[in-house]
């Protein structure tokens, strides 16, 4: 952890730290002012803050880049200057995965320009990108990263490990299910996280 990120974090746990010994200290040591209390929210807001420090903390490590390099090959579709209207675009991206794609587990990106607009996978070729042609946002669409994998295992972590770094505009976070996949370690530890703090600052009532 960088130290400037690390003395946020630091500082972020001392202000909960101080509200919770808030009502300790101050019978010793009468305080003027507000009195911080400790509150639900003010917990959970702090477990928000706290996270997202730790989330683009590990964005920038080599663990990350490690599971980004872990895929078998990538390729990109752009929108072609050939062709008009949604119909055109459909077919233009269809041939292509039909003629570049050739595995069935899969995790494809959505661009607008450089505006990430979707996140998505197939695992043993279902839910293939083109079910995505009905959406609302495809027309926007200027470009598509299709990272291929082999096996199964690596994709949904790939998929949300992708969905943290990018921020969908139109997708949300879909971490692996079954305990065969790749955990994603940003989950983890988010949830890791959220049970330290709520167990070290828990309300009394
Ligand atoms: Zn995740």
């Amino acid at each position: 952890m960088t130290s400037h990120t690390k003395l946020k974090f630091e500082t972020e746990l001392t202000k909960l730290f101080v509200a919770r010994t808030h009502e300790l200290t101050s019978t010793l040591w009468p305080k003027v002012g507000k009195a911080p209390y400790l509150t639900r929210k003010k917990i959970l807001l702090s477990v928000d803050r706290l996270q997202s420090l730790a989330e683009q903390n590990f964005m920038k490590s080599n663990e990350a880049k490690d599971i980004f390099d872990d895929r078998d090959y990538k390729k990109q579709w752009h929108k072609s200057g050939k062709g008009y209207g949604l119909s055109a675009k459909q077919n233009s991206f269809k041939l292509w995965y039909d003629a570049h794609i050739k595995t069935k587990n899969n995790v494809y990106i959505f661009w607008n320009g450089s505006r990430c607009l979707y996140v998505g996978r197939t695992l043993n070729g279902k839910n293939r990108p083109t079910s995505q042609f009905e959406k609302y946002w495809f027309g926007k669409c200027t470009r598509v990263d299709v990272y291929g994998f082999h096996g199964k295992r690596k994709v949904p972590c790939f998929e949300c490990m992708a969905t943290h770094k990018w921020r969908p505009q139109f997708s949300k976070i879909t971490p692996a299910s079954k305990k065969y996949y790749r955990v994603c370690p940003v989950c983890e530890g988010k949830e890791f996280i959220e049970n330290e703090v709520k167990s070290l600052f828990r309300l009394k009532y």
